[in-house]
């Protein structure tokens, strides 16, 4: 890399002032707001990770400190006095900056201690600015401490850190504290783009993207890499430059990863993982791309409104992927994600632990709804394969406003009707909607079951999510009379469970008579056996109870559908019941 060239770079374009400091208002607004109030302090601690400005901001403070424009300490410093100049240089014989990597010894500190107690020669304050400072010995530490609790009127420490736990508290205590956070995308493109302005060089809004992205919230990373592909390109940077500079796997791999994937497409998914080896790419660094993409993707699916905020990305790539995020199911999303992350867990990154994490906040915050809406999902499409083609996959609002159309007599359109047709109603006077020729009210047959049931199915959903999902379980096996034959697996015992329930029979009873032209009830079955009532919700109670829990309430707990699936998913236990007063 051309260190010399970016050197350049990067001292032309440090922040001079406070206002330019990119992405840390909070903190250089109030040391303004503290310096316009003369509330200067002994002790200052930046924390923050390396290249955000922390150096950066310190030497503002120290020009600020010391200008000579002014009479006292200033909140903007002119940049042209002698002081300003100097301390810009890093040559100013009051501003000390010390390496606290290397000049860690007891010794080093009480050079500064002694040093401190000398008067500045052409300034108000003696200013050590020392960077690292978790590197000093416990001594050093120690010696510290002394200066810190009683520094002489004119000293001023500014105690640099990225790794705050380990300042000794007694450090910390006597520090204004203040935070450095990484940069958000949008400010580094902000900067990029003024830097490149200025540089005459130019380039697409995906190329500064892919810099912030790369760059990963640190400033000094980004005009580190912005100065790389300078040199490279000359007056133009393509996104294909970036890639290449950056050593990067380029998106539109992803995406045909992600398709193969999605096409269960084996032979492209290894060749892509050929391209990647045979140019040369680290395979930890594409299970990392890999990992962030699905992220992203699922970002997509959960986030709503605040997926721009969260993924900062151009308008168009969200919205490419976000059609893809519509392809997967949340739960194999979720899925994949923990499956690349366990891959590289290996490799022990930040960004494996934090996915980890997000996987698990919406796991365990979605999943009750979730789980089952892509259950029903999977029903209906596999309904489909069986003959009646691909179905819309949800519950249509057209549904409901057609079934309010000519039955419900002055009713708002809009509005599903609540209550069960009255039992004289004849099953021939169906709603009127849609086409009427098509299968709505049809008399169901052998020849037409699955699509006849799956139009029950949908109609039941769009009135009450459950009852089309549980139905979404049952396979339609024969008509007899006016009854139709549904069959259960063994697995499917909760469903057969919660269709038997009174309320719900009569549910589903009333969407038959309405929505078929000669059904009126329906019998389960678990496959092949005879049709009775169904078995116990779990014959061996599972996974119930731990000694406190009333089993009785527990077995109760489990009947519930949804609490039956959520202990399955995570494997779990009813370890307590508490009662709660729904509205
Ligand atoms: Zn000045």
């Amino acid at each position: 890399m051309a260190e010399g060239h970016y050197q350049v770079l990067a001292r032309t374009w440090r922040p001079q002032a406070f206002d330019e400091v990119v992405g840390q208002q909070h903190i250089t607004r109030t040391l303004q707001n503290a310096i316009e109030n003369q509330r200067i302090g002994h002790a200052y601690l930046f924390i923050g990770s390396r290249g955000i400005g922390k150096t950066t901001t310190a030497r503002i403070l120290a020009k600020a400190l010391n200008c000579r424009s002014s009479d006292g300490p200033t909140p903007n410093p002119c940049g042209t006095c002698e002081n300003c100049v100097s301390i810009a240089a890093g040559r100013n014989i009051d501003v000390l900056e010390i390496d606290g990597a290397s000049n860690n010894s007891v010794d080093d500190v009480r050079q500064i201690r002694d040093n401190v107690r000398l008067v500045p020669s052409s300034s108000r304050y003696k200013i050590y600015v020392i960077d690292e400072v978790h590197q000093l010995s416990g001594a050093a530490f120690n010696a510290l401490l002394k200066t810190l609790e009683e520094p002489p009127a004119h000293a001023v420490f500014i105690l640099a850190t990225t790794e705050a736990h380990k300042v000794p508290a007694t450090i910390i205590s006597r520090c204004q504290r203040y935070d450095f956070r990484r940069v958000g995308q949008e400010d580094i493109c902000a900067l990029l783009r003024r830097i490149l302005d200025q540089e005459k060089v130019t380039c697409s809004d995906e190329v500064l993207y892919a810099i912030a992205r790369a760059a990963d919230g640190g400033i000094r990373d980004a005009e580190s890499i912005l100065e790389q592909l300078i040199s490279y390109c000359g007056r133009e940077i393509t996104f294909k430059d970036v890639f290449e500079v950056l050593g990067l796997v380029d998106w539109a791999q992803l995406n045909a990863l992600c398709d193969a994937i999605l096409d269960a497409d084996i032979a492209t998914q290894l060749r892509l993982v050929e391209d990647i080896v045979a140019t040369g790419k680290d395979l930890s660094q594409f299970v990392q791309d890999i990992i962030r993409y699905f992220r992203n993707l699922l970002v997509c699916k959960t986030a709503g409104a605040r997926i721009p905020e969260l993924l900062a990305l151009p308008g168009h790539e969200i919205a490419a992927m976000q059609e893809r995020a519509d392809r997967f199911l949340l739960t194999r999303l979720i899925q994949l994600i923990e499956q690349f992350a366990e891959l590289s867990k290996g490799f022990d990154s930040q960004l494996a632990q934090r996915i980890a994490l997000e996987t698990l906040l919406i796991r365990v915050s979605k999943v009750a709804v979730e789980v089952s809406v892509d259950t029903v999902l999977e029903k209906l499409v596999q309904l489909g394969a069986g003959g009646v083609g691909p179905v819309a996959a949800a519950t249509p609002p057209a549904a409901q406003t057609a079934q309010a159309g000519k039955g419900g007599k002055g009713e708002g359109k809009s509005s599903p009707p609540k209550r069960a047709p009255a039992p004289h109603q004849a099953p021939a006077q169906c709603p009127e909607h849609e086409s009427p020729a098509a299968s709505s009210c049809a008399t169901v047959s052998e020849t037409n079951l699955r699509e006849a049931w799956l139009r029950v199915t949908e109609k039941a959903g769009a009135e009450n999510l459950n009852l089309g999902i549980w139905l979404g379980q049952a396979s339609p096996a024969a008509i007899e009379n006016e009854t139709i034959l549904l069959d259960f697996t063994h697995d499917q015992q909760n469903a057969r469970t919660y269709l038997e329930r009174p309320e719900n029979r009569a549910a589903v009873e009333r969407i038959l008579r309405t929505w078929t032209a000669n059904l009126t009830g329906y019998r389960t079955r678990v496959n092949g056996d005879s049709p009775e009532s169904p078995r116990p919700a779990r014959e061996a109670p599972p996974r119930a109870a731990a000694a406190h829990v009333n089993p009785e309430l527990a077995r109760q707990a489990l009947e519930d559908p949804h609490i039956a699936k959520v202990v399955d998913i995570f494997k779990g236990e009813i370890v307590d019941i508490k009662h709660h007063i729904k509205e």
